[in-house]
């Protein structure tokens, strides 16, 4: 069964979340006897492409003409790469671009779609995904039974895996047709790690008191190569920007190390961060419920604390 790969690509290089996906679906192909095909988008340059091979690709195709993020166009595209190859699955990464394009490839080809996946499908008897639910509190195992399948990769939950080799490029004379929504402008916060991607996560929450005191907070990111985050009540209240909110209502993330300064450890916050693969609390409150999820904990005042993890950071990577 033939595996089709929507990979995203940003700033002319194929995202973070494509590796992993590509890996996922090669796996699959694998599993089910088919070939791992990947789709893309963009003036990406052919020896990034070839590179998907290393992740399991045997062919990439890619649509050049295509330069925005826009979902309709993304969906129409797979939908005919999907055709032209005659791929049964359809792997996307569960990021804000999958989110956007997943269901509407699912509704055109009336393919069942499985959200959020953790783990490869089970396929001896039927066609069953594991699956992230209730914002990581419980598993769903789907059973998808349509022809074609769509299954959405949670991204940093399966381990993308490199070797040798090379995938073919295929560029895509792709006629997008038009457009319902035409894309004015994109604006991209410069210099900064993208959140959902990152591996590391430094995050604080109103035990900081105000902004004027966030500089250790992005002192500790930089020494540490991790992106910043905070809780809702710092973005609402405008010291923060909103798309470094993560939780039930802000972004849901899973990266290998969170760092959570002076935040409670509200259930809403839980919601979008307890998939971490490692946690540390730093909160001057010992019964700060934050305490019960985190593998590590620091007892101690943020102000007194952040100076001497900063310089430890420091150190550790200038050595
Ligand atoms: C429908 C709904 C959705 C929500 N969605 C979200 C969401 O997506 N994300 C989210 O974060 N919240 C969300 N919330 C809000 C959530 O319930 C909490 O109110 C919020 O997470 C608390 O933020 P906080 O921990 O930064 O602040 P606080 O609850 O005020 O906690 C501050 C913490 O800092 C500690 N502290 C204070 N001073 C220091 C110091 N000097 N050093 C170290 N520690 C210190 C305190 O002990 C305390 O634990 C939602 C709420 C609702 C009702």
């Amino acid at each position: 069964m033939s595996v089709l790969i929507f990979c995203d690509a940003h700033d002319g290089k194929p995202a973070k979340s494509a590796y992993e996906a590509v890996t996922y679906g090669a796996q699959l192909a694998a599993q089910t006897g088919g070939e791992a095909v990947a789709v893309t988008f963009g003036n990406l340059n052919n020896e990034d492409l070839a590179a998907l091979g290393k992740f399991g690709a045997s062919k990439v195709l890619v649509a050049k003409n295509v330069t925005h993020m826009e979902g309709s166009v993304l969906a129409k595209l797979v939908e005919n790469a999907a055709q032209s190859t005659g791929a049964k699955i359809i792997v996307f990464s569960h990021d804000n671009t999958g989110k956007s394009v997943a269901p509407l490839v699912s509704a055109k080809l009336n393919a069942g779609m499985a959200p959020s996946a953790l783990e490869l499908p089970e396929t001896g008897d039927g066609f069953v995904v594991k699956c992230n639910a209730f914002s990581g509190k419980a598993y769903a195992h789907y059973e998808i039974t349509t022809d074609v399948k769509i299954i959405s990769l949670l991204p940093n939950s399966f381990k993308k895996v490199e070797k040798d080799g090379q995938a073919a490029v295929e560029e895509l004379a792709f006629d997008p047709g038009a457009s319902r929504i035409t894309v004015k402008e994109v604006k991209r916060t410069e210099g900064t790690i993208n959140l959902p991607e990152a591996d590391l996560v430094v995050s604080a929450g109103r035990g900081m008191k105000g902004p004027e005191n966030w500089g250790m907070v992005e002192d500790l990111a930089k020494a540490l190569g991790a992106a910043t985050a905070c809780s809702r009540p710092v973005s609402d209240m405008g010291w923060r920007p909103h798309h470094e909110h993560v939780g039930q209502t802000g972004l849901a993330i899973r990266p290998n190390l969170y760092i959570a300064i002076g935040i409670s450890g509200a259930i809403q916050h839980l919601a979008g961060v307890n998939g971490s693969k490692v946690i540390v609390v730093i909160n001057k409150d010992p019964e700060a419920p934050f305490f019960k999820a985190a593998d590590y904990g620091i007892v101690g005042d943020a102000f007194e604390v952040l100076p001497k993890l900063i310089e430890a950071a420091k150190q550790f990577s200038a050595n």
